[in-house]
Order: structure tokens, then sequence, then C-alpha cells
């Protein structure tokens, strides 16, 4: 998701209370910025930041992190998050994911989500999907010993991708759907993304994975 720029943004952004701008200061400290020892999750790529708000509203023994690239993605994020003061357990975080390893210390985060990935159709940008590989890499530096990463698409040659990352990594599937809105196990508890909600209108099915090492 790529917004039109949105003169200001970064202004906003930069004045929030709710995104934590000196990120390498807190590697390694989370938990002093939550003020608790809950565990923390993270969604990379969170764009404009339902599911996770939701999340957040709903565990409030657990912390949340959205991540996102973009300003004027971040921003609607922003808005939401603003309507909700008394949410304790959310913090966002403008930054690309590539850099994970320099925000987290090891063992650091319970879980990661990935929500609908920018699916990087070309071959020659493979290691920019947030599944590829290369991210599970990054993800393994970061995540706790029993840590899941979750992802959903309806993006079936992603998830194929993912799949086959998935394998080639060493990680293990703990479990998967090509169509998780009519499987009753692991819809459960479903919280719809913006694009979950656009896609899944249009008659599109929608794949999840649950993976772990
Ligand atoms: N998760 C949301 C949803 O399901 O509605 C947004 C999906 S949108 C297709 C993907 C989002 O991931 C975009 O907002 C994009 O800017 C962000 N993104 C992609 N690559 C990223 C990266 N390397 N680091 C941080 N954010 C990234």
């Amino acid at each position: 998701m790529r917004l039109r720029n949105i003169p200001g943004s970064r202004e906003v952004i930069g004045e929030s209370k709710y995104v934590i701008h000196e990120m390498e200061e807190a590697k390694g400290k989370w938990s002093e910025i939550f003020q608790n020892d809950h565990p923390i999750y993270i969604e990379v790529g969170m764009g404009k930041g339902r599911f996770i708000t939701q999340l957040a509203l709903e565990n409030p023994d657990k912390n949340f992190i959205g991540i996102e690239k973009y300003s004027s993605v971040l921003l609607r994020a922003l808005e939401k998050r603003e309507q909700l003061p008394e949410l304790m357990n959310l913090y966002f975080l403008r930054m690309d994911a590539e850099d994970l390893e320099k925000i987290f210390a090891p063992g650091e985060v319970s879980g990661i989500y990935l929500n609908f990935s920018d699916p990087w159709p070309k071959d020659r940008h493979a290691k920019r999907r947030l599944p590829s590989k290369e991210f599970l890499a990054r993800y393994d530096k970061i995540l706790a010993r029993e840590g899941k990463v979750e992802f959903k698409t309806d993006n079936i040659d992603l998830f194929r991708f993912a799949l086959e990352q998935v394998q080639e990594a060493g990680w293990k599937l703990e479990a998967h759907t090509y169509d998780l809105h009519h499987e009753p196990e692991m819809v459960k508890g479903n919280i719809m993304t913006e694009y979950e909600e656009r896609f899944s209108s249009q008659g599109n099915p929608i794949c999840k994975m649950i993976i772990s090492r």
C-alpha cells in the first residue's frame, strides 16, 4: 500500500507519543517502554493498522508494535490510535523491516504477523517479499524460541512461494489453509485487516499459514 504523499505526515509522526522515535535505543528494553513484562507481538507492514489496533484492544495482557515503512500510511493508523488514549499496549514504528535486528534483541518478540504483504511479482525482487527466506532469517534472530509467524494473503502465488521458503529455511509448517474463512478451527478469533475485508468481499479466498522453528 502506498498512499499519495500526505504533506505534513512526517511532522505529525515525528511529534506523536505513540510512535517510538529512538528505535535503536529501545533494543532489549521494550519492557521498559511498555512498563511491564508482557509478551511483545509485532505486525510487519501493518498498513492502516486496523488489525493490530483491534488485537491490542482484545488482548490487554500482551504488547503490540505495528511496523510500517511509509509515513502517509502510518498516519492513517495513528489517526485511529489517537482515538484510543486508554490503550497502553500499542506503539508504532516507521521503519523498513530489513532493520528489525537493530530494534529488537534476540528472543524479544513473542510473535510476528504478516498480513497481505506486498507480492513483489518480479523474481529479482523476491528478497523483498516479507515471507522470503531472507526475511525468515531476520525473524529468526528476534523471535522467542516458541514464537510463531502468522501470514495471511489472498495472493496464491505469494502463498505458494512462502510455503517453499518455509521448507527451504527449515521452518515448521504448523497449520495452513487455502480458504481461511471456511476453515472453522483456523478462523476462530480472526481479525480482518483492511486488505482482507476488501479482497474477501470480492470473493477471493484467504490463505493463512502459521509457522515456527
Ligand atoms: N497489513 C495491511 C492489511 O492487510 O491491510 C496492509 C497490507 S499492504 C499490501 C502492505 C504494507 O506493508 C504496505 O503498507 C507497505 O508499505 C508495508 N511494507 C511493505 N514492505 C515493508 C517493509 N519492508 N517494512 C515495513 N513495511 C513494509
